[in-house]
Order: structure tokens, then sequence, then C-alpha cells
């Protein structure tokens, strides 16, 4: 059996398959890409406290050289001792703490105001120096010192920065010992110190735009990981609508009606359409299989029953028949077609049939609306009439003489003919063969007085 197509109605499931697929991949890769997002974000804001602390320290290394370069050119100016020269030229050319921390900022921050500010501290530490050159000329020239190898380690800076520092005349004629009151003097007055501070108030500054600047990224970076945690939030909120809807399109498109269609096929019922369309294809389908098998049943049933010639019932259908039927209240007719096998020799077999269903003809339109109707063989009929008793007699008599009557015309080629019949009443409770044994006998007596009359059973 072909599968018939059926009207585009409910959910395709296959379709809808494809779609939730595709939505539950594109959330994934989201969902996915926003996972990873927000790692690189948590990353950041953990390189940043990082990045704080060090450029703080950054900020701090150029107070502390700067400090550091004070306190050796001091310590030389007020002892003489050469190591401390040397310690001052090795922080302002090979240490180089305050260049490496203004590099250090300058790597994040080239363009900030923090930036700026530790530029300047550094302009104005590298102007103090020339004051510090100054007094250690000063301090040199004192302690009546030499700068070459023997003396200085770094003698090749200390004398190229020197170089160009002129000492002026009213220092130049000063006795050592002035002179080096001189330098200590350069160096601990008020202005040096006022200097100082205007490179320790830079450092402050950068400091405290170092901190507003670090924690306005923070601020940035805190808000972008909100966002991208409101829109991780989403998606799984979504995938959690999809497993949902999937759950709930499962349950109300599939499941149940697959539950009604097990109840409908136990009870031998037509199946609904309901749920997705496959289920209705399914349940259409099974409806069209079935019915047709149910027609088919009915079919062989009906061809079991009845007899193909006249249509009656034949001995199996009567059998199924007298099933039905409280025989205490029923009449039994027995007909047989007087001399039919002269008939079927005379004028053939076919003719024999059609005589056959002619008289089947008559005895439906007399007796039909009473009973059953059978042929139970050859031309030998059975009429059993329900809620038929003895009153009915006359009524029985009266329905076989008017049949006779009616046979009695010649119909085409078929020859006038006559029946005989034998009727007996189920009075009380027996068995069926009695009342049909009885009508057998009666039909046998019709036969005897000369045919094509009715007798009745009479004890
Ligand atoms: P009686 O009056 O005593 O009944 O004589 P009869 O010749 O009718 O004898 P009987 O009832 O015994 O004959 C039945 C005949 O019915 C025998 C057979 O040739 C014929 N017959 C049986 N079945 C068919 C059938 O299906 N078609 C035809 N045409 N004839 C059948
Ligand atoms: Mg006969």
């Amino acid at each position: 059996m072909r599968f018939k197509p059926i009207k585009q109605r409910g959910i395709m499931l296959r379709n809808f398959n494809i779609i939730v697929c595709v939505i539950a991949a594109i959330v994934t890769v989201l969902l996915v890409i926003t996972i990873e997002r927000t790692q690189r974000l948590y990353s950041n804001t953990h390189e940043m406290s990082q990045r704080m602390v060090l450029l703080t320290n950054d900020a701090f290394q150029l107070q502390d050289a700067s400090d550091y370069l004070t306190e050796q050119i001091r310590a030389f100016a007020v002892t003489g001792e050469k190591k401390y020269m040397d310690n001052y030229f090795e922080e302002a050319c090979t240490t180089k703490r305050r260049d490496k921390a203004l590099e250090e900022l300058g790597k994040y921050k080239a363009d900030s105001e923090s930036y700026a500010s530790l530029s300047a501290a550094m302009v104005k530490s590298l102007n103090l120096m020339n004051t510090e050159y100054y007094a250690a000329k000063l301090t040199i020239q004192g302690y009546g010192l030499r700068v070459n190898e023997s003396n200085f380690k770094y003698w090749k800076e200390i004398n190229e920065a020197l170089e160009s520092v002129e000492l002026w005349a009213t220092d130049q004629n000063k006795s050592n010992l002035e002179k080096r009151k001189q330098a200590s003097e350069i160096l601990f007055n008020t202005t040096y110190r006022k200097r100082k501070e205007e490179i320790t108030d830079d450092m402050r500054k950068c400091l405290s735009k170092l901190t507003d600047e670090l924690s306005a990224e923070q601020q940035e970076i805190f808000s972008e990981l909100q966002t991208q945690l409101l829109i991780e939030h989403i998606l799984i909120a979504v995938m959690v609508l999809l497993v949902l809807t999937l759950v709930l399109l499962a349950s109300f498109q599939v499941f149940h009606p697959l539950k009604v269609f097990v109840q409908k096929v136990k009870n031998d019922e037509q199946l609904p359409e309901i749920g997705a369309y496959e289920m209705r294809f399914l349940a259409k389908n099974y409806n069209i299989a079935s019915l047709a098998n149910k027609q088919q049943k009915e079919e062989l049933i009906y061809e079991a029953s009845h007899d193909e010639l006249t249509g009656l019932y034949n001995r199996r259908g009567y059998e199924l028949a007298l099933e039905n039927v409280n025989i205490d209240k029923s009449a039994v007719l027995m007909v047989d077609i007087d001399k039919f096998k002269t008939i079927n020799d005379t004028y053939g077999h076919d003719i024999g049939d059609e005589i056959l269903k002619r008289v089947a003809s008559e005895l439906f339109k007399t007796f039909g609306p009473y009973g059953y109707l059978c042929r139970l063989g050859g031309d030998e009929f059975v009429v059993v009439m329900t809620n038929t008793d003895e009153s009915y007699k006359d009524k029985i008599r009266k329905g076989v003489i008017k049949i006779n009557e009616r046979l009695a015309r010649k119909r085409g080629e078929a020859p006038p003919i006559s029946i005989s019949a034998g009727a007996a009443f189920g009075k009380e409770v027996r068995a069926i063969d009695a009342v049909l044994k009885e009508a057998d006998k009666a039909l046998y007596k019709a036969k005897d007085k000369g045919r094509g009359d009715i007798c009745f059973f009479e004890q």
C-alpha cells in the first residue's frame, strides 16, 4: 500500500530539529567566544594589577635614584672620599635607574599625564645634576684630587661630565677649604632642597596620576567584563530555553501522541491526528491501512457467510444467525423447489441458476422483514422468522401461496415453477435441530401431497 501524503499540519520534527541544531551551534560558538573573552579580560585585570605595582615601583625607583645621587654627592662633598664619586657616576652612567624607570613607564603610558610628570621629574633631576657636577668640581679641587685611572673607577665619565663645568671667578679664587665648604653649601642650601622637593612633587603627581589612570583602565575592563558576563547569562538562558523547548516539544508532539496511539491500537480504534507532522502522517496512514484491513475482513466474513448466487445466508451464515435467535418465539420455514432436477436437465444449469435467484428474491420480498433467509444448499431454502408464533400460520400460508402464484408466471426463458414448504414453531425450550426436523417433516408432507403448497408440522 502506498502511504498518502497529508496536508502540511503540525510541526515537522525534521525541520525543527535542523533549526534547533543550528541555533544550538550558534549559541555554543558565541558562548565559547564570550567565555574566552571573559577569561582574557580576567587575565587583563590580573596583568593590570601587576603592572600597577611595577609602574608604581618604577616611579619610586626614579625618586630613589635621585635621592641616592644626592646622598652620594653630599657624602663626597663632606668627606672627599672617592668611592662616593664613583657610586654617583655608577648610578648616573651604569645603573641608570631613573632612565630605566622612565623607559618602562613610557612603554605603557607614553601619552599619559603620569609619564609627563615623571619626565618633568627626570628633567629636573638632570638639571639638578649640573649643580651637583659644579659641587663635585669644587670638591675635587678642594681636596686636591686628580681624576685619573688610579683614583677613580669612573674617571672617564667624571672628566667628561666636569669638562664643561666652569667655576665662577669668585669660587675659582677660593682656598681649598673654602671650596669644600662652598660645595657643601651648594648641596645643602635651601635652593637645592627646594629643587629636590620639586622632583618629589613631580613624583607624587606621577604616582597620583598613575593611580587615576590605572583605576580608570580597571573600571573600563570591569564594565566590559560585566557586559561579557551579561551576554554569557543571556546565552546560557537561550540554551536553557532551547532545552526546555525540546523537552516540551518531545512531550507534547511525540510522547503524548505515542501514548494515545498505543491505547487506541490496543482498543482497535482509529488514531487521532495529533502531535508533530510525522505523528499525524503515521496516524493518517495507520487509519487508512486499518480501515482497509477492516473492510477486507468484513468482506471475507460476508463472503464466508453468504451464498454467492442468491446473496442469502449460506450454511455458515445460517449457523451464525441462529446464535442470535430465541427459538421459543420463532418459526422455521423450509422451502424446496419442485422438480428442480428436471428443470436443470431440460433448460440447462444457467436457467436453473436464474430460477434459484428468482425464488430467493420472492422469499426475500415476502419473508425478508420477518427474519433470516438462508440457502442451505441445492434448491433448499430456510426462513427463520423471529418473534413469530402460530398466530402467523395464515400469514405464512398466504405468503407461500402468493409466491407460488408469482412463480407460476413464465419469465423469459425460465419455465413456470413452484415451491413446496414445511413450517414448524418453537413453542418451549427445545433444541433448534428439533424444530428444523419438524419443519423438514412438514416439507416432505407437502411434497407427498403433490407439491406447490405448504404444510405445518403437527404432532
Ligand atoms: P423434488 O421436487 O423432489 O425436490 O425434486 P427435485 O428434482 O427438485 O429434487 P432435488 O430437490 O433433490 O433436486 C435438487 C437439484 O438441484 C439437484 C441439482 O441438480 C440441483 N442443483 C443443486 N445446486 C444447484 C445449483 O447451484 N444450480 C443449479 N442450476 N442447480 C443446482
Ligand atoms: Mg427439489
